[in-house]
């Protein structure tokens, strides 16, 4: 039997929870406008006794299914029949102990873990949700898949259309708020690219528009399957901790599709008897981009069983409209104002205990360089999580004897243009790329030295640095 027949989509409102089909395309509920969860009829599937049961795949890397990090866990996401699931390869990423870290944000007895989505094929962790949404659009037989980016969801549409060939991509970016790295991807892999003049919630705006007129399937993580890839980063971190569940979870947070998957994921492991008791989790807003960190933690918007005060947020994106006011951070992942998965990231923070927290673009390029030298680095989006710890260990929130888990969601080539501005000596690109945005310093800048072309100038500089 086909697993399809026990996933279907239902609907967050605790006054509505209509249901759909798999095989239909809804982005909100057609009824009331609330968000869809994809869910299944655990009871009628079948399901792993318990979590090391999956140990079993890693002899069986000669098959994709088994070799993806997505895939593998296919029992925890059942709602495509084998045949229809696409991989590229990902979810190889890697959880690094990072004892060097550990004293920058001040876990002096505890344990730090660093969770490398960047090492996905596209470099980012938007592959686990582009993997499952692919597939999804595959099921139903799409020949056309768009999204609107800040670049890692382009890059990985991209990508995954110029792998199999099964869609051509269109993508949507905001002029000049897309870093080169992923806007060179998009380039390369042989995407439509339509820069319209705005910024991200402006693309979004009008690629839900343009998708809707021309029939053309949406991937972005307003997409519910999305969400499903998403939660294995979660199995994997609970993989490489020896199924062990950690104290806190700290992920960026732009659109809350990665804060909401590992919500979901945990409540459902919880609810299959899989774990025994789930993290606290801890999402990290840009300043300049902050709309979770201001309605969860200023005004108390809470879940509350799906009636969150719906007045209080309308009334705050009115006010936002009416003073035209912008996202605006160097971590261009996290520009967003108008996150698409708030409602279900409130039910993530209702269902572990979590907090909101704000850190802006100093805090976020210190940590960043901090990620750097201890080892393969990052971009400044996902710095946010290191960033963010380090608050919240000062505050206390975090114990600082606490195991910690931050996800490092994309690769530090996706930006080298506010890596290389941190860097700098010239002045003037420090001011033109950083400057502006309020940074004043780069206390762990690693500056190169300019050297007359002569060997023995050359010597007496390394001797004298080295
Ligand atoms: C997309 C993205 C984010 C934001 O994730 P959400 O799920 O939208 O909250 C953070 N960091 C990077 C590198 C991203 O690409
Ligand atoms: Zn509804």
């Amino acid at each position: 039997m086909s697993p399809t027949n026990h996933a279907f989509q239902r609907c967050l409102s605790p006054d509505c929870r209509a249901t759909y089909g798999v095989d239909e395309v809804h982005f909100g509920c057609p009824k009331c406008g609330e968000s869809l969860d994809v869910e299944y009829d655990w009871d009628r599937l079948p399901l792993p006794g318990k979590l090391s049961d999956f140990e079993a795949y890693w002899t069986q890397r000669h098959d994709p299914i088994r070799f993806s990090g997505v895939w593998r866990f296919q029992s925890l996401l059942p709602f495509a029949a084998t045949e229809h699931i696409v991989t590229v390869g990902e979810g190889q990423t890697l959880l690094q102990k990072a004892d060097s870290l550990r004293p920058f944000v001040g876990l002096d007895g505890g344990e730090l873990y660093l969770q490398y989505e960047g090492m996905n094929p596209s470099g980012s962790f938007k592959d686990n949700g582009m993997a499952a949404a692919f597939t999804h659009a595959r099921m139903l037989g799409a020949k056309r898949a768009a999204c609107a980016s800040t670049g890692n969801t382009s890059a990985s549409l991209s990508m995954y259309c110029a792998v199999t060939k099964l869609m051509r991509a269109l993508i949507f970016i905001g002029t000049g708020k897309i870093s080169y790295g992923k806007l060179a991807q998009a380039l390369d892999y042989g995407a439509l690219t339509v820069q319209i003049s705005g910024d991200f919630d402006d693309a979004m705006a009008r690629v839900r528009e343009v998708c809707q007129q021309l029939d053309i399937y949406l991937v972005n993580s307003i997409n519910p399957f999305r969400l499903e890839g998403q939660k294995t980063i979660m199995y994997r971190v609970l993989e490489s901790l020896r199924w062990t569940v950690p104290d806190w979870i700290v992920v960026p947070g732009g659109n809350l599709g990665n804060s909401s998957a590992f919500g979901k994921a945990f409540m459902e492991l919880k609810h299959l008897g899989l774990i025994d008791r789930i993290p606290r989790l801890a999402i990290i807003n840009a300043r300049g981009a902050n709309t979770l960190y201001q309605l969860f933690e200023q005004e108390g918007v809470r879940w509350n069983e799906g009636r969150w005060q719906r007045p209080t947020v309308e009334g705050y994106f009115e006010e936002m409209d009416a003073q035209q006011r912008k996202a605006s951070t160097i971590a261009s992942a996290i520009e967003i104002n108008r996150p698409v998965n708030f409602t279900k990231c409130l039910r993530a923070l209702e269902v572990c205990d979590g907090v909101v927290r704000e850190v802006n673009d100093q805090e976020i390029l210190d940590a960043k360089a901090k990620v750097g030298a201890g080892g393969m680095g990052c971009e400044p989006a996902s710095a946010a999580s290191i960033a963010g710890t380090k608050k919240l260990v000062e505050e206390g929130i975090i114990g600082s004897d606490e195991q910690v888990v931050c996800i490092l969601t994309g690769h530090l080539l996706k930006d080298p243009t506010s890596t290389i501005a941190y860097h700098t000596t010239d002045q003037d690109e420090f001011n033109e790329v950083l400057g502006k945005r309020g940074v004043t310093r780069a206390s762990f800048a690693n500056r190169a030295i300019a050297v007359p072309n002569e060997l023995d100038q050359i010597i007496r500089a390394i001797q004298l640095y080295g």
